[in-house]
C-alpha cells in the first residue's frame, strides 16, 4: 500500500546538509497502525511527510499502491494526496465556526460529492467516532480528544488509503492519548486504512500493530 525503499532525505540548512534519513526501507500494509516512535530529531516527521506526499526523496523510491511517486508529475501528486491520504494533527486543526459535522463534511464538499451522499458519510463517520450528538457543536464546545475524533473522522471521510498522523496524541491525557489510539486502529482495520503514526512516546505506541524505531535517520 505504502513502501519506501533506501529512501535517503537531506535538508540544506544555510551552509550544511542535515541528513535526516539514511536509507529507510519501510512497508505498510492495508489496514495496519504503524507507530514510528524515536527520539526528536530522529527524523519521523521527514518519513511522514514522504508518506504524505508533502515531500520528495532526495534518493531511494516512495511507492503508493504499486505506483512509484517518481513517475508522477507534481500535479499528478497533489491528486494523489487529495484522493488518497488522510492527515490528523497533534493541534487538531478544526475549522473553529464550523460545526463539527461542517467540519467533517468540508472534503467532500470540496470534492463536489452530492448533499445527500455528503449527508449520509458525515452521519455515519461521526456515529463510527462516538459523536453523532455533538455534530451541530462547534469544536470550542468539545475536549481534546473528541476534537481528535472529529479530526479522526475527517481524516477517513474521503476512504482514503493512508492516514498520516504527526504526534496527534501529544496534547491529550494519557488516558485520553490511549483511547484515541485504540479508535485510530479499530476505524483504520474497518475502513482498511492504514494509519501511521508518529510519537516520540513510545508508551502511547504500544497501542500499535507494528512499532518501528527510529534513530538518526534510520531504523533501528
Ligand atoms: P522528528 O520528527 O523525529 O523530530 P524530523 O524529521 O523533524 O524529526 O527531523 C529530522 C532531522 O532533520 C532533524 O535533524 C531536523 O533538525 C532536520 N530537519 C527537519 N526539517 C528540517 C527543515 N525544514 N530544514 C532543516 N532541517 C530540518
Ligand atoms: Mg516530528
Amino acid at each position: 500500500m505504502m513502501e519506501l525503499r533506501d529512501v535517503h532525505k537531506s535538508y540544506r540548512l544555510g551552509e550544511h546538509l542535515v541528513q535526516a534519513l539514511r536509507g529507510v526501507d519501510l512497508k505498510v500494509q492495508r489496514g495496519e497502525l504503524l507507530a514510528l516512535t524515536g527520539p526528536s530529531g530522529s527524523g519521523k516527521s521527514t518519513i511522514l511527510n514522504l508518506c504524505g506526499l508533502i515531500d520528495r526523496a532526495d534518493a531511494g523510491d516512495v511507492l503508493i499502491n504499486g505506483i512509484d511517486t517518481h513517475t508522477l508529475s507534481e500535479k499528478q501528486l497533489t491528486i494523489q494526496r487529495r484522493d488518497t491520504i488522510g492527515f490528523i494533527f497533534q493541534s487538531f486543526n478544526l475549522v473553529p465556526v464550523m460545526t463539527v459535522a461542517e467540519n467533517v463534511d468540508y472534503p467532500l464538499f470540496l470534492n463536489g460529492v452530492s448533499a445527500a451522499e455528503r449527508k449520509q458519510r458525515v452521519a455515519a463517520q461521526l456515529k463510527a467516532v462516538g459523536l453523532d450528538e455533538h455534530a451541530q457543536h462547534l469544536p470550542d464546545a468539545l475536549s481534546g480528544g473528541q476534537r481528535q475524533r472529529v479530526a479522526i473522522a475527517r481524516a477517513l471521510i474521503k476512504r482514503p488509503t493512508i492516514v498520516i498522523a504527526d504526534e496527534p496524541t501529544a496534547s491529550l491525557d494519557s488516558h485520553t492519548a490511549d483511547q484515541v489510539l485504540d479508535l485510530m486502529r479499530e476505524r483504520g482495520h474497518a475502513e482498511g486504512a492504514a494509519f501511521i503514526i508518529a510519537s516520540h512516546d513510545e508508551r502511547l505506541t504500544r497501542r500499535a500493530d507494528r512499532i518501528v524505531s527510529l534513530l538518526d535517520g534510520r531504523l533501528q
